[in-house]
């Protein structure tokens, strides 16, 4: 199989064809391109359950849309260095070219198979292309990386002119003849027994069309009521493209780009445009931490948090993972997480605030939880946003910030919408009690057939105390 120029392909978190620019170089070079994929569960952050059920999908769409170009994806499964070396002697492969990621584990791993590929005289290219802007570029005045957002933002905006998105090539050489991988069946990323996807099924579609898709609609219904809208759960207010973009079937940069279209050309206010467009900043400014700050996903970043005195409390952190807490916003949340792998932002912020003040439970706990069923988990991401809501993080809530979780609910969802959606047994609540059912009179919960602690929990902690509870354990660390 050896003999003719080839290059590798190795597809991480970019599964599109547009916009990628290790898979464009390739193509312009004349060489067989072997576009591959390496499942490496050594990973210490490889994907959670409801991300392996997004990757299947996602691998699945890819390869359809590389056959249509006359290639197709190479699957390979184990320790990514092996593979490779395995790889490269099958194809006679001169070139392995991939785009960048930041996780710190996988900067450390690529960084050793770059010099052990290098010294066997094969070349290396990486790119950027999965950010607005690469984590690393951006520095403060001082030189030392941005902690706080807004100067952040700045810095993108003035400096930063994201490159217009590469288009798709228009056909690919295929990878050399012969040349086998896995069936992604035998990978077994979906569920089957028991098969617990089918809220995830209705949910999603995955792939590069569905996430030009779903942009699409978001432009068409949503985007011009973005500002007013996003932080409403009840509401389908935002673009749910985050996990398309967790895998790459779509660039921030070709996001920008349609937004910016969209606003230059007035179908968008300036406004709802920018407010979108910050979100996407949020993206890469978390990208910039982790990248800086490689220690986030174990470590609090302010080390005075590390004397927290967290509560070892597994009884409280099953509830609050099966939604049993008898706070309707929080379990309505984590119900939406459990059936759809996904959490309004609000109402993520309201959970996980619950969890570190209420429960007084260890901020890693929660993470990890949301790293094992979120579609769109994203180490830097939900890092970042859960030190943030603990207070550790950098430009973090500040700890006396304890999110009440019926006022929270009172405010984002007023007609109770969003509860009603997910907690159909309070679905007969007059709108005063939807967010504090305990406080219904008796008759009232009578008529509607709500039993606390028969079909709903009665609230597991009272929330006095557990603020009271949880600034002693935050102000003991600030003075200490
Ligand atoms: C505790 C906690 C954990 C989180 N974990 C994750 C995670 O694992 N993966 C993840 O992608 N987001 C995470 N977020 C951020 C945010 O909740 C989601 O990005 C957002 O809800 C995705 O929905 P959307 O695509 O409709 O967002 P939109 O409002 O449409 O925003 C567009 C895009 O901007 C980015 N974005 C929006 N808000 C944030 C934010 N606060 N931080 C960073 N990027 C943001 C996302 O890429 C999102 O797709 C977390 C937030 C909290 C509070």
């Amino acid at each position: 199989m050896t003999g003719s120029v080839c290059i590798i392909v190795w597809l991480r978190q970019d599964l599109r064809i547009s916009d990628n620019p290790a898979l464009h170089a390739a193509s312009q070079r004349g060489a067989a391109v072997v576009p591959l994929f390496i499942l490496d569960e050594d990973d210490p952050w490889s994907p959670g359950a409801a991300s392996r059920w997004w990757l299947h999908g996602s691998l699945e769409a890819l390869n359809r849309d590389l056959r249509a170009l006359g290639s197709r994806l190479i699957l390979r499964r184990g320790p990514a260095s092996p593979v490779l070396d395995c790889l490269i002697e099958e194809t006679g492969a001169t070139a392995v070219y991939w785009n960048r990621l930041f996780e710190p584990w996988a900067r450390r791993r690529d960084r050793v198979i770059q010099r052990s590929l290098e010294d066997r005289g094969v070349t290396v290219l990486a790119f950027d292309g999965g950010h607005l802007v690469a984590p690393d570029r951006l520095v403060s005045r001082s030189g030392t990386p941005y902690r706080v957002f807004t100067p952040f933002w700045k810095a993108l905006t003035v400096q930063v002119d994201p490159t217009p998105p590469l288009r798709a090539p228009a056909a690919l050489p295929p990878p050399p003849a012969g040349l086998t991988g896995d069936p992604l069946s035998a990978w077994s990323l979906r569920p089957c027994d028991p098969d617990w996807a089918a809220g995830l099924r209705a949910t999603w579609k995955t792939g590069e069309k569905a996430a030009a898709d779903r942009l699409d609609r978001f432009l068409a219904d949503v985007a011009p009521d973005y500002k007013t809208n996003r932080d409403r759960p009840g509401l389908c207010g935002t673009s749910g493209l985050s996990p398309h973009l967790q895998w790459g079937e779509i660039s921030s940069r070709q996001v920008w780009h349609r937004v910016r279209g969209h606003m230059i050309s007035g179908a968008l206010p300036d406004g709802a445009g920018w407010a979108f467009l910050r979100e996407l900043g949020w993206r890469a400014f978390c990208a910039h931490l982790l990248h800086h700050f490689p220690t986030l996903p174990e470590d609090n970043l302010d080390r005075r948090f590390d004397r927290v005195a967290w509560r070892d409390d597994r009884d409280a952190l099953a509830r609050w993972q099966r939604a049993e807490t008898g706070y309707p916003i929080v379990d309505a949340g984590l119900r939406e997480l459990w059936a759809t792998g996904w959490m309004h932002n609000r109402v993520r912020m309201v959970v996980a605030s619950f969890l570190v003040k209420h429960l007084l439970i260890d901020w890693r706990q929660g993470a990890q939880w949301f790293w094992d069923t979120l579609v769109d988990a994203n180490l830097a991401n939900n890092t970042v946003n859960w030190q943030w809501v603990a207070g550790s993080g950098a430009d973090a809530a500040p700890y006396f910030r304890i999110f009440n979780p019926v006022l929270q609910g009172e405010k984002f969802d007023p007609n109770g919408t969003y509860v009603r959606r997910w907690i159909p047994e309070l679905g007969g609540l007059p709108d005063k009690y939807i967010h504090k059912p305990w406080t219904a009179p008796a008759s009232v919960l009578a008529e509607t057939g709500v039993r606390l602690d028969g079909n709903y929990p009665a609230p597991m902690v009272d929330l006095k105390a557990a603020r009271e509870r949880a600034l002693a354990a935050f102000r003991a660390i600030k003075n200490g």
